[in-house]
């Protein structure tokens, strides 16, 4: 399976008749600085489809991109960014808690993006609990495994699936390309 085509439609902040005009959506979500944006570009093969920015936080907005002509893949705001403060941090849960939860949207599949070199934080359980009691179907995306010393992979890997559970994790590196295709083949499924 493959993405021969990806565009942005737009960003939304609430109700828009496109989350609910039958096109399987599937939802990105991690916390700032995880890779997300480069994520995105790598799966499109789109440099700058998503914005990789050097300042991460600001974008507030869920934006909605089409990929085939038949799929939404809808990236969501990052959370968690240090700079941003407790209200604008509040801002951005409340709207993705909205999105996936509250807005009547449907997900066919939800992309949880972990740093894999640095392991779930609680900002990630906490949301994966959220997914789960949800009974969201969870993606679980490991990137920057290039970061992680090739003799410390396996045990860093028991670490994370010990603090996720069963879920399908993929290893992902954007600068390596690995899992690309993986990822690929579970979001068109
Ligand atoms: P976002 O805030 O989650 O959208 O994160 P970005 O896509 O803007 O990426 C944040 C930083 O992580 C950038 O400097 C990227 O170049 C870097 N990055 C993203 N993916 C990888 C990866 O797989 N490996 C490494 N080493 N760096 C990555």
């Amino acid at each position: 399976m493959k993405i021969t085509s990806a565009k942005f439609i737009k960003g939304i902040v609430g109700e828009d008749p496109m989350l609910s005009d039958g096109k399987p959506q599937v939802a990105f979500i991690g916390r700032s600085n995880v890779g997300k944006s480069s994520v995105i570009n790598v799966l499109t093969n789109n440099k700058n489809l998503a914005k990789t920015s050097s300042f991460p936080g600001l974008t507030q907005e869920i934006n909605l991109f089409l990929i085939n002509e038949d799929h939404y893949l809808v990236d969501l705001p990052g959370y968690g960014f240090a700079k941003v403060n407790k209200e604008g941090q509040e801002r951005i849960f409340q709207l993705i808690k909205w999105y996936l939860f509250d807005s009547g949207a449907e997900q066919k599949k939800v992309v949880l993006i972990i740093d894999a070199n640095v392991g779930p934080m609680e900002g990630d359980l906490d949301m994966l609990q959220s997914l789960e009691q949800n009974g969201k179907d969870i993606i679980i995306v490991a990137n920057k495994i290039d970061k992680i010393k090739k003799s410390d992979l396996k045990k860093q890997f028991q670490k994370i699936e010990g603090l996720i559970g069963p879920h399908t994790i993929i290893p992902f590196s954007v600068d390596k390309k690995i899992g690309v295709k993986e990822l690929i083949n579970e979001i068109l499924q």
